[in-house]
């Protein structure tokens, strides 16, 4: 007998998490490991945020709220997307939840019929597909090439749509490669949509302030053909390092937006009261520390690219934001480590490295695409030179 349901069956522990867990328990036995697995910022909560946080509770907000977001943080997304994205919503078009993770987890499981496709580019965020397949939705995984920066064309969208597609999930920056889509290519993939009007279009922004070389951020929404038909997604862990506190959020068609609402209230009911409250500030305060973390956050992707591709059997791109990097370790497979013998595939490669090394990244196939491996660089400068001295003496030992 099981006593666990089928659908469990469909899906696998978050593989980044996985990774996370297993550096902390080689950490506690005593090994000097260098967690390089974790998509979080390193950096600390704003002090006003934590202060609205503390007035919050002795202010007494510590009750339920309403199921899908206060009306003060309903109305600090609506300026926030008003003022930042220029797109237009009214409180009945924002969801807030705990995470982003929940809300889409919210908008997927109100909107898929067993059958369904939902488009997902990869290399993806790992938790995209799991999601799909315990709301009984079929991943279509659409392999996006290093040559085009790991990012969906025109041509592999058209030939990838069909009359089952329910979503196509963007995500930009990007979890797991650090690309960015430049407003002409959202544009491009927005006049595509347009032959297939029934399809929803979610987009995935939490990675928005997180951008470098003067790339100008641009969400799909903004293109008025597809807005009616746009979930945009966003929220507070990466940009106010506040991972923790667990609030996301999404403007969009109020249908929908309802519907997502009746799922929550029948299972988390509304997000933290002291959270929201934090959030509020978090939107409304002080943004100036945005930049200055993002210019950190440039000078470690600045090192980190420049240093892989300085190893041997090492390439890796450029990208113009997230706190990743997503170099290709192709050529590293197929060798043999004069200790631990050959490198069978890009799992192998990062258990090897970790087993050897005490560094912890995570295989490119958990994101959809063998042959490469991500790196966060969140972390402290001093962390990512010690790391890639690792990476790099690994490498030296394979022939
Ligand atoms: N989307 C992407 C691409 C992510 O990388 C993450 C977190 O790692 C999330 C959404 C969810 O973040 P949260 O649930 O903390 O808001």
């Amino acid at each position: 007998m099981t006593i666990l349901s089928s659908s469990l069956s469909r899906i696998k522990p978050s593989p980044t998490i996985a990774v996370t867990q297993k550096a902390r328990e080689l950490k506690a036995s005593g090994v000097d490991v260098i967690a390089l697995g974790a998509g979080e910022p390193d950096f600390d909560t704003p002090d006003n945020v934590k202060e609205a946080a503390i007035e919050a509770i002795k202010k007494g907000d510590t009750k339920y709220t309403a199921v899908d977001g206060t009306q003060n943080l309903k109305d600090a997304i609506i300026n926030k997307f008003n003022n930042e994205n220029g797109l237009k919503y009214s409180r009945e078009e924002i969801s807030v939840g705990a995470g982003g993770k929940q809300v889409i987890f919210n908008a997927i499981l109100a909107s898929i019929n067993p059958g369904d496709e939902v488009l997902i580019p990869a290399p993806y965020w790992v938790s995209y597909p799991d999601i799909v397949l315990l709301a009984g939705g079929i991943p279509k995984i659409v392999i996006c090439e290093e040559e085009d920066e790991f990012k969906i064309t025109a041509e592999k969208l058209k030939k990838n749509l069909s009359e089952k597609t329910k979503w196509i999930i963007l995500n930009s920056p990007s979890n797991p490669t650090g690309s960015c889509y430049s407003k002409e290519e959202l544009d491009i993939i927005a006049l595509t949509l347009k032959d297939y009007p029934n399809v929803m279009i979610m987009s995935d922004d939490i990675y928005e302030h997180v951008v470098y070389d003067n790339f100008k951020f641009y969400t799909i929404a903004q293109n008025k053909s597809i807005f009616n038909r746009t979930l945009t997604i966003n929220g507070v862990s990466k940009s106010y390092a506040m991972t923790g506190w667990r609030i996301g959020y999404a403007g969009g068609p109020a249908d929908l937006i309802k519907a997502m609402a009746k799922i929550q209230s029948q299972s988390t009911t509304n997000p933290s009261s002291i959270s929201q409250a934090a959030a509020v500030e978090a939107l409304n305060g002080d943004q100036s520390f945005i930049k200055v973390r993002a210019k950190a956050f440039k000078d470690r992707r600045d090192f980190v690219v420049e240093s892989l591709n300085a190893i041997p059997g090492i390439n890796c791109l450029n990208p113009q934001g997230a706190f990743y990097v997503f170099p290709s370790c192709k050529k590293c497979i197929g060798k043999k480590h004069k200790e631990l013998g050959v490198i069978k595939d890009d799992t192998d490669f990062v258990t090897k490295l970790l087993e050897k090394t005490g560094v912890a990244v995570v295989q490119g196939s958990a994101f959809g695409l063998e042959g490469f491996f991500r790196i966060s660089y969140a972390t402290s400068m001093e962390n990512l030179e010690k790391a890639v001295k690792r990476i790099s003496d690994f490498c030296s030992d394979l022939s």
